[in-house]
């Protein structure tokens, strides 16, 4: 099984064909929905009490949801606005409301959880609660610009507490405060990530481990509406693939990281969690030969 931890939302989403206010969002959601396509997948996480019925009911439907909690006060809140092209989005709102004070616990039965992934969440949170595992395999976190702001160094310090470390090239720039991304990823292996996998948006990846530097492609498409949650969904397909196949090889790692690529095109082709929730069964596993063929030469 795998366990995600991190952020369950109400975002706001302002694309320039149209905006969605309030739909159910959040990076352990995207993560963990997009996962469970592979494994069967844990959330650990928190809401308020306006957290609507049907979203509780929908995460429900594909998730385990022991470890997650509802309390008084108001759902995390995230408000963000693209520009016409799609490919850069502006941070209107991030309100941490009931998720700000949030002590989370691993619940008994996700403790032996070997496959960890540690979603887009306040770093001190997510850095506390690796250590309640009892036998972790294989962890990763990613991070966003705005921890990045207001807690550099627990995000450095979380880099540290795993195994590896997804994070968008923006992103690696502003962390590490280097601009060529091969010296953005060394410098978080000198942090301590063991692999890093630098996502590139449209344009795929590029993981790093040891000397070794396996770039991949975006699945090509030509119709993209809402990139929002794309790389959330790459990091949940990346390890949920991993735990379903219970490795950690380099080779299974370069799969996952091509599986990450096919699930991030499954999230941007409709609105909001729509691209996830609408996957049709075997649909997966021909965008992964297609992809396979594509970039054979
Ligand atoms: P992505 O498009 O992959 O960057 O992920 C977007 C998701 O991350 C949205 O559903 C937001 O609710 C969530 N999110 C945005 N900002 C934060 C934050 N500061 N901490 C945790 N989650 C966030």
């Amino acid at each position: 099984m795998l366990t995600v931890f991190g952020s369950t939302a109400l975002d706001t989403i302002r694309t320039p064909k149209k905006t969605l206010k309030n739909v159910l969002g959040g990076a352990a959601t995207y993560a963990a929905i997009s996962a469970s396509n592979f494994v069967d997948t844990g959330l650990i996480a928190i809401a308020g009490r306006d957290f609507p019925k049907k979203y509780h009911d929908l995460i429900a439907e594909h998730l385990d949801l022991k470890g997650f909690t509802i309390k008084d006060g108001k759902t995390f809140r995230y408000d963000g606005k693209y520009d016409k092209t799609l490919s850069t989005r502006a941070t209107l709102k991030t309100q941490l409301n009931v998720s700000r004070d949030f002590k989370p616990t691993v619940p008994e039965d996700y403790r032996k959880s070997q496959f960890v992934y540690l979603a887009n969440n306040d770093p001190e949170q997510n850095a506390k609660l690796i250590n309640e595992f009892d036998n972790v395999k294989f962890s990763m976190c990613d991070t966003i610009d705005f921890w990045i702001s207001t807690k550099r160094q627990a995000v450095i310090k979380m880099i540290k507490s795993v195994d590896a470390v997804v994070i968008n090239d923006e992103e690696a720039r502003l962390l590490t405060k280097e601009f060529n991304l091969i010296k953005c990823a060394k410098e978080m292996m000198e942090w301590g990530a063991k692999y890093v996998i630098i996502k590139k948006g449209e344009h795929g990846s590029l993981m790093f481990y040891d000397d070794i530097i396996f770039p991949t492609a975006g699945f090509p498409l030509e119709n993209v509406v809402d990139p929002t949650g794309a790389g959330d969904s790459f990091a949940g397909a990346m390890m949920g693939y991993l735990a379903s196949k219970k490795s950690t090889n380099l080779s299974d790692i370069k799969r996952a990281v091509v599986h990450g690529n096919v699930m991030g095109s499954f999230a941007v082709e409709q609105y909001g969690l729509g691209g996830l929730l609408r996957i049709k069964k075997g649909s997966i596993g021909k965008r992964v030969s297609m992809y396979e063929k594509m970039i054979r030469f």
